[in-house]
């Protein structure tokens, strides 16, 4: 039996395996695709502290060579199935059925994408999902941010101290986000493109515009823009244990710092959890704590 099984090899999973094995722990990764997770689809990484610039996948070879470092091992299965009972919990693979004491739950999450043609192409090369990552790109260029959450809004102020010109494009007549950032953005330099849409993107190798439709009358105008931020939502992935643990409305694991959810035993870290700020060295930091508590957990519990 597992002292822990860590679910998703992103890093939030690799940080906890890296701790896990330093603190001698029998433990296992089960990563269904590659090692790394969503820092894959990323081109440039610099908000990583001790790394001044690296790609997504440079990084994840070398969280990947320190998290195997101290003797855990990972394994490339899908987790289809878990049974959270004490004192022996299983994890059910696409391979095979594993027992342990603990389960760190890193599964992660995915941008919403709004669904228009070329945007997974263009993703990265003008189309980003995160403004606090790569805003940083967009310096003096002109951008726009889609949603009208607090995310969209917040992304749309931060990106206004960067760019040369930011629209808000939303699709309805008013915002969704907390009055003192509607305030905020409606007295600022962003300016709001009320009730549209993206229908079309533009582009010569990277981005260079967008067609917005406005959906009251049907009217199609062009903008040109560097770089589109869509802000409409992430997706967490919790099918595997939507009827165990508790989510919130949104779909993400109820946890707080201590990585602890509604199920002794079983920790979320990273994008999965609910959470202000979900970034690389967020995710990484919930590893070490989730490992910790299992530790914890361990000596008293199991
Ligand atoms: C385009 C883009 C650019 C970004 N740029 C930056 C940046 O520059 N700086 C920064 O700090 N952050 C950046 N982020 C955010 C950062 O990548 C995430 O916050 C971070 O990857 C979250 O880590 P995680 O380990 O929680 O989840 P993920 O990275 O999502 O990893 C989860 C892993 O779990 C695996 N998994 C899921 N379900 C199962 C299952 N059932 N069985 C087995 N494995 C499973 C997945 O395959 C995946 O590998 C970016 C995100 C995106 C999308």
């Amino acid at each position: 039996m597992k002292d822990i099984i860590i679910i998703g090899g992103g890093p939030a999973g690799l940080s906890a395996a890296m701790y896990a094995g330093r603190a001698q722990l029998d433990t296992l990764v089960l990563e269904r695709q590659f090692q790394g997770g969503q820092m894959m689809n990323t081109n440039e990484v610099e908000n990583y502290p001790g790394i001044l610039e690296t790609t997504g996948p440079e990084l994840s070879g070398v969280m990947y060579e320190h998290a195997v470092k101290f003797g855990t091992k990972m394994a490339f299965e899908e987790v289809i199935g878990l049974e959270v009972d004490y004192p022996i919990k299983k994890v059910i693979t696409t391979t095979g059925v594993y027992e342990t004491k603990t389960i760190i739950l890193a599964m992660g999450a995915k941008p919403r994408q709004l669904g228009v043609e070329k945007e997974q192409e263009l993703w990265g090369r003008g189309v980003s999902y995160c403004a606090i990552c790569d805003g940083g790109f967009f310096r003096d260029k002109e951008v726009a941010v889609i949603g009208g959450g607090d995310t969209a809004v917040e992304d749309a102020l931060y990106l206004s101290r960067l760019a040369k010109k930011v629209y808000l494009i939303h699709r309805r007549d008013q915002l969704r986000a907390a009055q003192i950032l509607q305030q905020r953005v409606l007295a600022s330099n962003v300016e709001v493109i009320w009730d549209s849409k993206v229908t079309k993107l533009y582009s010569e190798q990277t981005l260079t515009g967008v067609e917005i439709t406005n959906i009251n009358t049907n009217e199609a105008t062009d903008i040109d823009i560097q770089g589109l931020f869509v802000a409409v939502g992430s997706i967490p992935a919790t099918g595997l244990v939507k009827d165990l643990v508790e989510l919130n409305e949104q779909g993400y694991i109820v946890a707080g710092e201590s990585c602890e959810t509604s199920i002794n035993g079983v920790f979320a870290a990273g994008d999965i959890r609910q959470k202000e700020l979900r970034q690389i060295i967020t995710a990484a930091a919930d590893g070490a704590i989730s490992v910790y508590q299992a530790e914890k957990y361990i000596l008293t519990r199991a």
